[in-house]
């Protein structure tokens, strides 16, 4: 159980979660030593609306963090029709003498200007910016995260599994049996 009054937020399609994002929040929280709380959207803002059901992907955020301690999926993007601002998420989660720290990708970051009251969000929270594929095109008031990431995305998956091509490795194992059992991103 975290002792201090920290929270680390992680949002995301997580369609599917892969390898790359476990690697990389687990290893954020561990350095924290906060509470992590998964926040899987509904309709994001930023991209279109995943095909995958946020029953699958919750079930399989599920399987993907069984063994991880301290640890909230949160529905509070889930039921959302509209887009989820980020700004409301903190809203939602704000609260006195909490900390709060949020993970984010360079991609993401990349785009953090068009992010829904973005310059309030710098001052609500800490964000991590992990570096992807795309180097970081400006510094706004980020925290780099120097963790070598792992080239795994979770469209590289779908893909891989749209063509029938094996995910293992890529992705939990619990979570390559669930993908294979129900036949998610087959064509
Ligand atoms: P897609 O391939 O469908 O675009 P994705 O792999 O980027 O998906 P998301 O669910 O969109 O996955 O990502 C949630 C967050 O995790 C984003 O901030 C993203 O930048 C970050 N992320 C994705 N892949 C990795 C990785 N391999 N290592 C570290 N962070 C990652």
């Amino acid at each position: 159980m975290a002792l201090n009054n920290r929270k680390l937020l992680y949002g995301g399609t997580f369609n599917p979660i892969h390898n790359g994002h476990l690697a990389s929040v687990l290893r954020l929280k561990e350095h924290l030593d906060a509470e992590l709380i998964i926040i899987p959207n509904g309709t994001p803002p930023h991209r279109e609306t995943p095909d995958t059901s946020i029953e699958d992907r919750v079930e399989m955020l599920k399987l993907a963090f069984a063994q991880t301690e301290d640890i909230t999926i949160s529905d509070h993007e889930q039921g959302q029709t509209g887009p989820a601002y980020f700004f409301n998420t903190l809203e939602h989660f704000r609260a006195p003498d909490l900390e709060i720290h949020a993970l984010i990708g360079s991609d993401q970051a990349n785009a953090f200007r068009t992010w829904y009251r973005w310059k309030e969000l710098l001052q609500m929270a800490v964000f991590h910016v992990i570096p992807r594929g795309e180097p970081l095109a400006e510094i706004l008031d980020f925290t780099i995260f120097p963790f070598p990431v792992l080239p795994i995305s979770s469209s590289m998956i779908r893909e891989r599994a749209a063509e029938g091509r094996s995910i293992s490795g890529l992705v939990p194992q619990a979570v390559e049996k669930y993908i294979l059992r129900k036949g998610l991103y087959e064509r």
